[in-house]
């Protein structure tokens, strides 16, 4: 089955060809970062209007790059949320038109559905899993017993941890986004200063990063009242290990609990070196599986991945809704 998929949930817009859910024929992602750097974050009216205008590149382009026409697709699959509702019309409205002008059925994905799936391009997945998705505006722990059958076993109680990287980033005087760029400056530096590691001895599976942040902005704000020089390589490594620290602690908890075969990392911060090094050196007894660095942050090759799945079990949906849907809607 050949699928056309399409995502532009935030400021990336992409269009990907992908055969049976695992071939990647071409994934054309066409960043906005550059648009949004000089805002410090993105102004979603702006990331609605650069989708438009990027759209048809990426449709053509995709097509082109993986060699096909309209004729040989059997599926058209579009991020139908979460997501800033602007920039998600756009690409729910572009591939309608595309499916309804060549006659192709349409189906509508799960951003976070596409997250996970994106694990299962160049790796299988083994159930039952845990999924740890951390992403720009998600942190959750999934339970999988079977392909399509997801358990939200917790989730952050405020900020997502690639939101709290962005904000400390901020702090720090990093351009947008910061987490990239705290990743590479925590391994120039030592984790020195004292940070908290929130909710990581409660006994659940959520979590918590707004305090975390708070915690690096006070900081920051007394030493430049008393005029202290600010290591910004050591506090991003202090913040980077809390994070970690906490993140995987959650993540061993819930895969000896549910005693799963397989760990699958997954969305934009598991593209973080700190946390897939930290990973790999604790968890040993379990198969890890961490897409690389190109299906972490957002792309349509992992809503491609998923539409697959998602078609086997609930078919396509000819009238086509908005969904809207919230991440808990999987
Ligand atoms: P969501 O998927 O929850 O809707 P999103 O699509 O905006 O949010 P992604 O594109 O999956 O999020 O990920 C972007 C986030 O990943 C940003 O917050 C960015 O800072 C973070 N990120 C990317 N690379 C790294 C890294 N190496 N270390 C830490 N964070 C990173
Ligand atoms: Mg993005
Ligand atoms: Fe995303």
């Amino acid at each position: 089955m050949l699928i056309l998929a399409v995502e532009s949930s935030c400021d990336e817009s992409s269009v990907s060809i992908v055969r049976d859910g695992k071939t990647v024929l071409s994934n054309v992602v066409l960043s906005q970062i550059d648009i949004h750097k000089v805002y410090g974050g993105v102004v979603p009216e702006i990331a609605s209007r650069h989708h438009i205008e990027n759209m048809t590149i990426v449709f053509e382009e995709a097509l082109k790059q993986a060699n096909v026409t309209e004729k040989d697709i059997d599926l058209v699959a579009v991020t139908e949320g979460p997501g800033l509702i602007g920039s998600l019309l756009v690409g729910i409205n572009a591939a309608s038109t595309f499916a309804f002008a060549h006659n192709i059925p349409l189906l509508g994905v799960n951003h976070m559905i596409g997250h996970i799936y994106s694990a299962n391009i160049e790796n299988e997945m083994k159930f039952p899993l845990v999924a740890l998705v951390v992403s720009g505006g998600h942190t959750e722990l999934v339970y999988m017993k079977d392909h399509m059958s997801f358990e939200l076993l917790g989730e952050t109680q405020d900020d997502a941890v690639g939101e709290a990287y962005d904000k400390v980033g901020r702090m720090l005087g990093l351009p947008y986004p910061g987490g990239p760029l705290i990743d590479k400056l925590a391994t120039q530096g030592k984790p020195t200063y004292t940070l908290p590691r929130p909710m990581i001895d409660e006994d659940s599976y959520d979590f918590s990063f707004s305090g975390l942040k708070s915690a690096v902005n006070n900081m920051i704000y007394h030493m430049k009242r008393k005029e202290e020089e600010i290591r910004v390589e050591d506090m991003c490594a202090s913040f980077q290990q809390s994070v970690v620290d906490v993140l995987v602690s959650k993540l061993i908890k819930a895969a000896n609990d549910y005693q799963v075969k397989q760990v699958l990392i997954a969305g934009g911060v598991a593209a973080n070196k700190g946390l897939r090094t930290r990973l790999f050196e604790t968890i040993k007894d379990k198969e890890i599986i961490i897409p690389s660095m190109q299906y972490c942050t957002d792309n349509a090759a992992m809503i491609g991945a998923a539409a697959y799945y998602t078609y086997k079990q609930k078919g396509a949906l000819s009238d086509y809704i908005l969904g809207g849907q919230s991440s808990l809607d999987y």
